[in-house]
This record gives C-alpha cells, sequence and structure tokens, in this order.
C-alpha cells in the first residue's frame, strides 16, 4: 500500500481507581505510536455514561483526539443531544454510532438501530463530525445473513458515516470476502480491521463467544497448547502481526486496536510492523 497505515486505540472505562490508574500507563505508554485517535467505549444501554464521559473529557483536555462510543439504548433524543453537545463543546470531532446491546436483566426495548444514531447526529450537527459505525467480516450474531448485515451497513454508511470499523477477526480470508461482498454492495467508505491483541485464552474465548468472533480451530488449539504465559503471549503476537502484515499487502487503511486497557501486546505488534510513529 503506498500510505502508511493509520492507527486508532480503543480503551474502555475503568470501574475502579486501580483500574483508572492502568488505564492512565498504558495511554503513557501507547501515546509513543501517535495514533490518529484514541476510542472509548459506552457500556450497553448507556450504563457507563458517565464512566465514559469522564475518560472522554479527560484525554481531550490532555490534548488528544478522542472518539466517544455511543448509542441511544433506552434514552432519549434529548438526553442524547445533552451528551453530545457536551462532547462537541469539549473539543469532540469524531464519535464512534452504534446501536449496542441492553444490559443482560433489561426488558425488551425497541432497538434503536446505528443507522437511526447517525441520521440522528448528521441532522443535529450536520458535517461537524466524523461518523464511525460498526461492522462484521464473521457477521453480526443477530444478522439473518451476510447480504443483510451488509445492506444494514450500507444503510448506516448511507445515512452519513464516514467510515466502518470491523469487529476482530483472526480469518483473514472471511474479512476479504467481507470486503469485496462490501465493494459488490457499492459501499466506498474505508473499513478499518479491529484487531485485537491475544494475551489471554480464557478471556479471548469469553469475548468471542459473546460478540460472535470466531477463533479459528488451529489457533484455539495452538494457544491451548503453550505451557506458559509467555508462550501465549508470543504465538497470540506472532499470529496477530502475520494477519496485520497480510492485511497491509491487501490494502486496508489502517487498523483499530483493542486494546483492552494494555499497552504491552499493541505496543509490539505496531513496533513489529513499524506501525505509528515507529515506522516513522
Ligand atoms: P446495527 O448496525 O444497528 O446492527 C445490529 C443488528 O441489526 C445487525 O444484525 C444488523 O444486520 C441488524 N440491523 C441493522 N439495522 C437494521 C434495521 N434497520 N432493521 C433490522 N435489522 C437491522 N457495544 C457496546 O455496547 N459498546 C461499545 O462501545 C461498542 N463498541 C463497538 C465498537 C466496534 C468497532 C464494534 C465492531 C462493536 C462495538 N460494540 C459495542 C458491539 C455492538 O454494540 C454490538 O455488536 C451490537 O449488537 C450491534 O451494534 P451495531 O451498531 O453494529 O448495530
Amino acid at each position: 500500500m503506498s500510505q502508511k497505515p493509520r492507527i486508532s486505540i480503543e480503551f474502555f472505562p475503568p470501574k475502579t481507581p486501580e483500574g483508572r490508574v492502568k488505564l492512565d500507563s498504558a495511554l503513557q505508554e501507547l501515546a509513543l505510536l501517535q495514533p490518529e485517535y484514541y476510542s472509548v467505549t459506552y457500556g450497553a444501554g448507556g450504563s457507563t455514561r458517565h464512566q465514559t464521559k469522564d475518560v472522554v473529557l479527560d484525554l481531550i483536555g490532555r490534548g488528544f483526539e478522542v472518539a466517544p462510543h455511543l448509542s441511544f439504548g433506552a434514552d432519549s433524543e434529548d438526553a442524547i443531544a445533552a451528551l453530545v453537545d457536551e462532547y462537541v463543546a469539549a473539543g469532540v470531532t469524531r464519535i464512534v454510532a452504534l446501536r449496542g446491546d441492553m444490559p443482560s436483566g433489561v426488558g425488551q426495548v425497541r432497538p434503536v438501530y446505528a443507522n437511526q444514531l447517525v441520521e440522528f447526529l448528521r441532522a443535529r450537527y450536520g458535517d461537524g463530525l466524523t461518523l464511525a459505525v460498526a461492522c462484521y467480516p464473521e457477521v453480526h450474531p443477530q444478522a439473518v445473513s451476510l447480504d443483510s448485515d451488509i445492506f444494514y451497513l450500507k444503510q448506516k454508511l448511507d445515512a452519513g458515516a464516514n467510515l466502518a470499523i470491523t469487529q476482530y477477526f483472526y480469518n483473514l480470508e472471511a474479512f476479504v470476502y467481507f470486503r469485496s461482498r462490501c465493494d459488490a454492495a457499492g459501499i466506498r467508505q474505508p473499513i478499518y480491521p479491529g484487531i485485537m491483541p491475544i494475551t489471554n485464552l480464557d478471556n479471548l474465548a469469553r469475548f468471542s463467544d459473546n460478540c460472535g468472533a470466531d477463533i479459528p480451530r488451529w489457533l484455539r488449539k495452538g494457544l491451548a497448547a503453550c505451557d506458559s504465559p509467555e508462550k501465549l503471549r508470543q504465538l497470540g503476537e506472532d499470529v496477530v502481526v502475520r494477519l496485520c502484515d497480510q492485511l497491509m499487502q491487501a490494502g486496508v487503511p489502517g487498523f483499530h486496536f483493542y486494546s483492552m486497557n494494555q499497552s504491552t501486546a499493541t505496543m509490539r505488534i505496531c513496533q513489529r510492523l513499524s506501525l505509528g510513529a515507529h515506522g516513522a
């Protein structure tokens, strides 16, 4: 590819003071990569609204570019507008717009799909915001089919989103096929692969079961056979570096790293691939 891949890095809002200290130390190290922006997740149904806002405003105040994740959940348009007004006043120029999931235990709520949030944000803020949406090379767990998922992806991009970020995946072919189908569907906005570094098999298996990302058999078996955390980290790093390398050869515009508020794995992957400021 001709241009250097862009990188963005995702955090979640910590629940405890210790988690906050951990996030700050990860940020200190990851900032050396000079990512294009950081993003901060929004708990299911807005359950981390205050924590997400605290982290976003803190990072913006420290001069970083930050994209809050956002979903309607069960909130009113007024409540969402008040939150976004506050973000915009603080200097936010990007949002990751989602339908999101409702927290377990919450009854049936009429879903507000991501395209509706994109429409709402475009109507209220014009072109002043860069909007990212989510997409799923291995198909969203609730989608009827790949085709219907791509239909709805196009709908939210047509509503005014600027780019899409994928759920993580370890199967290169799933992404390449997905991208070709998006292309055939007339999607022209850039698609950034989401990259999940591998540091712990149990956690990865749990996340993957929840979000419908596949851990290929060869990878799961290989990770399970590692007899020390260090060997597992090394195998995970080698696999993800190889995946990113192949994705770069396939011409992706950049990567979105799911850092899980840890720095080491993301740093090592970026260093090995000369991504971020390390590639300068
Ligand atoms: P949508 O694009 O609205 O799609 C949801 C499902 O409904 C899909 O199956 C789609 O095919 C279908 N669909 C879409 N539109 C319609 C329609 N009009 N009618 C009928 N069906 C439709 N979750 C969080 O809780 N917080 C986060 O911060 C968060 N960040 C994420 C970041 C990224 C990059 C990714 C990939 C996922 C993230 N998620 C997050 C997970 C996401 O919220 C869930 O996958 C959620 O179930 C779907 O959100 P969406 O925005 O993709 O939904």
